[in-house]
């Protein structure tokens, strides 16, 4: 009887350990299946803010984030009430005749290769963007009027250097570039937008080609 008793309670706890083991075995595999599906909502999200704050052709950032951006550059600059940013709206020159002459696909060639250009060309902390066709927009960071002409006289002289090969035709082309100051009495991403855009005006005006630069007086 004592034996038989000894016996049921022996197959009892093997079973009970079982259970056990099986029971922990589905929670370990639970929490693997959980953070393998965490890791992967984490993946989808950072490629959702990708893909909503940058340019899928040029990989630069759009105008929306560039927007955020500058205007986060105009606080600083105001709230310390010191430093300086260069603006540059940067403009292809007669790009429609080049997608004309071209085709489409050879113009979306030649928007990569100016976006690689300025990546090559500017630091790291420089905020550099295609906020729209063939504009790209810039702020050097840090820098004053000066260096900053010059920075970007070397931006457009590299341009017109550059032999840009589609298809085994050779492309060249040419960009005007508008430049404003961005410093404390700068009070709107509007503002400086509109003094840069003047500027690109002007030197379409002069004959394309060129820089121009327009301070707020
Ligand atoms: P300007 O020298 O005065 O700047 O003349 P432009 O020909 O460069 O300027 P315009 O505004 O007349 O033409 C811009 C062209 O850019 C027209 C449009 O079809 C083309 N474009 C806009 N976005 C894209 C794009 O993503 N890819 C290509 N290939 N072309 C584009
Ligand atoms: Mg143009
Ligand atoms: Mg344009």
């Amino acid at each position: 009887m004592m034996r038989h008793k000894l016996f049921h309670t022996t197959i009892l706890g093997i079973f009970l350990s079982f259970v056990l083991w099986k029971s922990n075995v589905e929670n370990l595999q639970l929490k693997e299946h959980i953070l393998f599906q965490q890791k992967e909502l984490e993946d989808k999200n950072k490629e959702l803010e990708h893909l909503a704050t940058h340019d899928s052709l040029t990989g630069l950032i759009n105008r929306r984030f560039f927007e955020e951006k500058a205007l986060q550059e105009i606080l600083r600059i105001k709230r310390y009430g010191e430093g300086s940013c260069l603006f540059l709206l940067l403009d292809i020159d007669n790009f429609k005749c080049i997608n004309d002459k071209y085709g489409h696909p050879a113009g979306d060639k030649v928007l990569q290769s100016v976006a690689s250009i300025l990546k090559t060309q500017l630091r790291e902390i420089d905020i550099v963007s295609r906020i729209g066709g063939e504009e790209f927009a810039i702020i050097l960071v840090n820098l004053d009027a000066k260096a900053g002409e010059i920075v970007a006289e070397a931006l457009r002289n590299s341009i017109e250097k550059e032999i840009i090969t589609i298809d085994g035709q050779e492309i060249n082309i040419t960009v005007s570039i508008g430049i404003t100051f961005i410093d404390n009495s700068i009070d709107s991403y509007e503002e400086v937008y509109a003094y840069a855009d003047k500027a690109l005006y002007v030197a379409k005006a002069k004959g394309k080609n060129q820089i121009d630069i327009e301070l707020k007086q």
